[in-house]
């Protein structure tokens, strides 16, 4: 089966500091593939290489079929290849529905009159709604996004970016900041959105991890020092001394 994404020998220096070693990576179609690694792995930094916010010095990033290493952010989006999190700004002034239909207009490039909420229009509103219900915001459409709480607000960010349809969702760390219940709650969340979209997950906290992903590469120094099944890495002697042995390490 050929990958939907695949990055290879990606490279990224900061100074003198080689943030992503020469890495190799690869996400299969409909596969929800964990990241690990300790504090200043590179993960973060590979993801930004991914979404198109910062430029590998070295590799290529081939993503469903073509080449998108040169691409910048916006045009990968197009393309499917998404970040949450970064690319759909929240308006704090509007609504959980009307931030959304703006998200699903933004998604067909169509313009509608100005004069008209994009809340009001049925082609951006019932998508708009769908999503709502998909992601448990349903309760909260007329609230404006500054009054939701941390949790319901990451919610909306996660319902935004899978308005743009993308085939593939870059999640960076998406339980920060969360108390147990929203944790729960978004593991849960990201349980039901598995499948339909292919997810590539950064998480320090192991149980999501170990629940969600169908493989885990393990990052350390930049390089990947394992990649395979949850329980092939959980059981792996060079994954438990370089990463899980030291969980302490992992900052919170
Ligand atoms: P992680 O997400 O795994 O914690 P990062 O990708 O954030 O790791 O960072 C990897 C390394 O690159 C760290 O040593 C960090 O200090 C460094 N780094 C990240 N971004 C920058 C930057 N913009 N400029 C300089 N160094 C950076
Ligand atoms: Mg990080």
């Amino acid at each position: 089966m050929s990958a939907l994404l695949e990055a290879r020998n990606l490279v990224k220096r900061f100074g003198g500091l080689v943030a992503t070693n020469d890495l190799s990576l690869n996400v299969r179609s409909g596969e929800c593939h964990a990241l690990i690694g300790p504090n200043g792995a590179g993960k973060s930094t590979l993801i930004a290489q991914l979404a198109g916010e910062l430029r590998s010095d070295a590799g290529t990033i081939r993503f469903d079929g073509a080449d998108v290493g040169r691409l910048g952010m916006a045009a990968r989006a197009r393309r499917g290849l998404v970040r949450s999190f970064q690319i759909t700004a929240v308006l704090p002034d509007f609504t959980v529905l009307e931030n959304l239909a703006l998200a699903v207009q933004a998604r067909q490039g169509r313009h509608y009159g100005f004069w008209r909420r994009a809340a009001d229009e049925p082609a951006l509103r019932d998508p708009a709604r769908r999503l709502m219900d998909e992601i448990g915001l349903g309760e909260l459409a007329e609230r404006k996004a500054r009054e939701l709480a941390h949790g319901e607000q990451r919610q909306l960010e996660l319902a935004m970016a899978l308005a743009t349809e993308p085939k593939l969702l870059l999640l960076d760390e998406p339980m920060a900041g969360m108390g147990p219940e929203e944790s729960r709650h978004m593991i849960a969340l990201l349980q039901r959105l598995k499948g339909g979209v292919s997810i590539l997950l950064v998480e320090h906290d192991m149980e999501a991890v170990f629940a969600l992903a169908d493989r885990v590469t393990v990052l350390v120094y930049g390089g990947a020092v394992a990649s395979g099944a949850p329980d092939a890495i959980r059981a792996d002697p060079a994954v438990i001394e370089a990463y899980l042995g030291t969980d302490e390490a992992e900052g919170a």
